[in-house]
């Protein structure tokens, strides 16, 4: 044996993944990376995702599952959850009982949510207030055109949908921010302190309704509402609307090797996990299903949240055109718990401790364990689950590194990763790293997104 030889054995050699890349694939990682914009500009809310995702589906055969209709090896089907929620298979050539792969992602990303009762008006301006939705920087949403997205449900079940300054030219909306010159009182407060929830009104007009004496501005987007969606105030009553940024996904840097966007914690593991899906060439061994669920920003919960039954329904339909019991299925199944990493900020290093984060073109981060304060809620998992994911990534030449999210105490965070392994499913975090996450505009490399989508396929043909 060399010499030297018991060292290139032993000691770990991440490489920056430019120098791990093959030079044939930079032109189907640059495809993916404008196919991945384009989805981003498509999925600017959870039901605009998932609609996106059912059209993307759709063209590549998938058809929507009814309940107890028969299923071969290779069908691809899909399931809506109440249109915010969306599970997708292709079965296997294995029966169910052998478990499935799924790849679990999140639809929702933070943004204001409109009151239910949204409009009014003060000193001749009219706005919308709102309650923010998901964690959140509230000065980062200052100062930024905004649009509105969502629906409008009238007392008749009927269904408006609503983009309000979303096309293009069309004006767009905006909360105002303090001037410098005047804001050396709210300068002097903390910064969690000095935005406030209540102050986070979106302006929406200042055109006051000719020959009204009351409320004339607020009467004026009345009147623009109803002329152009049929909607009164009251409706707002029954409407889930969003204000959300309202610009595009860009390239980033003067070699463009970045993508900045809105939306990209998680969608940039939900393309990767659907477009991995829809990807499959022929029939995958195990059942492959791919999840992308709503409200993992606050917590999972209700009705569309992955703590829902509907995941165990989805998948207890598919079992039962086998005779195989759910508990079979779940128990023998791996979920790679697809959500992004905080990737190393050379700004905030003090957040971070260097060894344990992602850094940007090294692959998606696999994370072991999210939580806060000491491992607390999250699901840790095992060193055979590290093992397996090791073994079939390398085999697969991704590009990969480990994940932390932050230094110990420095805050935290979890993911769907919990509820999965809570159900007895064996499971495992791995996601793209992001810079400025949860601002308006998140920051990816395009070579952690394209390896995020080669990774989940390796997880769902493994
Ligand atoms: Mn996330
Ligand atoms: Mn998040």
């Amino acid at each position: 044996m060399d010499e030297n030889a018991w060292k290139s054995a032993a000691l770990s050699r991440r490489k920056n993944g430019y120098d791990r890349l093959p030079a044939g694939d930079r032109p189907a990682m640059d495809a993916y990376a404008d196919a991945y914009r384009a989805f981003l500009d498509a999925s600017k809310t959870e039901r605009c995702c998932v609609k996106e995702s059912i059209r993307l589906a759709e063209e590549r055969g998938f058809r929507p599952y009814q309940r107890g209709g028969p299923l071969k090896p290779g069908d691809k089907i899909y399931s809506v959850n109440r249109g915010k929620m969306l599970l997708l298979a292709v079965i296997g050539e294995q029966s169910l009982a052998a478990g499935a792969q799924i790849a679990a992602a999140h639809a929702d990303c933070p943004r204001l949510d409109l009151k239910p009762v949204p409009l009014y008006e003060d000193s001749e301006l009219a706005f919308l207030k709102t309650h923010y939705y998901g964690g959140m920087r509230k000065h980062q949403w200052t100062a930024i055109p905004l649009e509105l997205r969502g629906v409008v449900v009238l007392r008749s079940g009927e269904t408006r949908e609503i983009a309000l300054g979303a096309g293009p030219g069309e004006p767009k909306l905006v909360i105002t921010d303090l001037l410098p010159h005047l804001s050396h009182e709210q300068d002097k407060k903390i910064l969690r302190e000095a935005f406030t929830g209540e102050n986070l009104n979106v302006l929406v007009g200042s055109v006051p309704l000719v020959g009204e004496d009351k409320d004339r501005v607020k009467l004026g987007v009345l009147k623009l509402l109803y002329e152009r969606y049929g909607i009164t105030e009251d409706d707002f009553i029954s409407a889930e609307l969003e204000a959300v940024p309202a610009f595009n996904a860009c390239e980033i840097g003067l070699d463009g090797s970045m993508i900045g966007a809105y939306g990209q914690d998680d969608r940039v593991c939900g393309y990767a996990a659907l477009r991995a899906l829809l990807d499959l060439d022929g029939c995958p061994v195990k059942t492959a299903v791919c999840v992308l669920a709503d409200k993992e920003e606050t917590g999972s919960n209700g009705v569309t949240g992955m703590q829902t039954a509907a995941f165990d329904t989805f998948m207890e339909d598919l079992c039962q055109t086998q005779n195989v019991p759910l508990r079979v299925c779940l128990e023998n199944s791996f979920c790679l718990s697809a959500d992004v990493t905080a990737a190393f900020d050379p700004n905030f290093p003090e957040v971070f401790e260097k060894r344990n984060t992602a850094r940007l073109n090294y692959g998606p981060g696999v994370c072991k364990y999210t939580g806060s304060g000491g491992k607390k809620n999250t699901s840790d998992a095992s060193a055979e689950a590290m093992a397996y994911i090791r073994r079939i990534f390398d085999e697969n030449n991704i590009v990969w590194q480990t994940s932390e999210l932050g230094a110990v105490d420095a805050g935290g965070g979890g993911t769907v990763a919990k509820f999965m392994a809570n159900r007895n499913i064996t499971t495992l975090d791995a996601g793209v790293p992001v810079l400025a996450m949860h601002a308006p505009f998140e920051i990816t490399s395009k070579l952690d997104c394209y390896m995020t989508y080669l990774a989940m396929q390796t997880v769902y043909e493994n």
